[in-house]
């Protein structure tokens, strides 16, 4: 029998939450607002919310399978880094209410079956990478969302990437010619030249100079994956800012560049998190078989 496995999207304004088939396919779907309905509650009443919402619509879409609890399991990504050791949310700025929690654990304990808890963006770079086929070689994705993220993948090996403490990524800085100072206190980081308060029309203005932070920082991550790598740029902004819409569909039409990885556009859309969620479930849930 082949295992149930729901993958679950933690977003700022939604939380979508899904069943995928083995092969990837989303068979039936809830979703829900992030937020409590009173939006001054104390934190731990909007927790308890979110998660009895969030296990209400775990159990509706397991129907019968959850009388098997070993052959289910959940991923869930949310939109902040996590401690993967310990199944807790470090820091979630649009939902603070998650912060220090070890939202795995409870969510485990409350539905018996297993959970693994992920970053947004490294749920979605998952998506992407088997929807285009490029589950071998060198794979980034470079995502325009709340903020901007980066995660690399070697094969299926996620590969470790410097930062400065809770600084921004050391590869998403465009380097020394770029003097702004970013929210995260380094000078540089492409955050700072293209910030995710993008809603302001005055700051979503692309300046030659955050169009060069943006080249920048693309050719460097271009030259890391190399030749045979691929790039695949997406996020909300990556569609709704028609400056980078324009920028990335022009990065996507060129050609070959030597020693440089592709540029694709992602191709999941609001679907990457849950995708991707279930996609790594999945694949601890084959894993532990194995073991069987
Ligand atoms: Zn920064």
């Amino acid at each position: 029998m082949p295992g149930v496995v729901i993958g679950v999207d933690v977003g700022g304004t939604t939380v979508r939450v899904a069943r995928v088939d083995d092969v990837g396919r989303i068979t039936a779907r809830r979703a829900f607002p992030s937020h409590a309905e009173e939006a001054s509650l104390p934190a731990d009443e909007a927790f308890e919310q979110f998660i009895f919402r969030l296990v209400g619509a775990i159990r509706e879409l397991l129907g019968g399978s959850a009388d098997a609890p070993g052959s289910c399991v959940v991923g869930i990504a949310v939109p902040g880094p996590v401690d993967t050791t310990t199944e807790t949310v470090r820091r979630c700025t649009n939902l603070s209410f998650l912060n220090g929690r070890t939202l795995g654990g409870v969510i485990a304990a409350r539905t018996g079956i297993e959970v693994v808890l992920m970053t947004d963006i490294a749920a979605a770079a998952r998506a992407e990478q088997a929807a285009i086929g490029a589950e071998s070689g060198r794979f980034g994705h470079l995502r325009f969302g709340t903020g901007i993220g980066y995660v690399e993948f070697d094969g299926l090996i996620p590969v470790e990437l410097l930062r400065d403490g809770d600084a921004h990524l050391d590869v998403l800085r465009a380097g020394s010619a770029f003097a702004q100072v970013c929210v995260c206190g380094l000078s540089g980081c492409l955050e700072a030249y293209l910030p995710s308060s993008w809603h302001d029309e005055e700051r979503r203005n692309w300046t030659a100079e955050a169009a060069a932070a943006f080249e920048t920082v693309v050719l460097r991550l271009r030259r890391r994956l190399g030749g045979e790598g691929v790039l695949v740029i997406g996020g909300g902004r990556s569609t709704a800012d028609r400056h980078l819409a324009q920028r990335i569909d022009g990065l996507a039409a060129e050609g070959e560049m030597p020693g440089q990885s592709r540029v694709r556009r992602a191709v999941c859309g609001d679907d990457a998190g849950v995708l991707g969620a279930a996609s790594v479930a999945r694949g601890m849930l084959e894993r532990r078989r194995a073991r069987l």
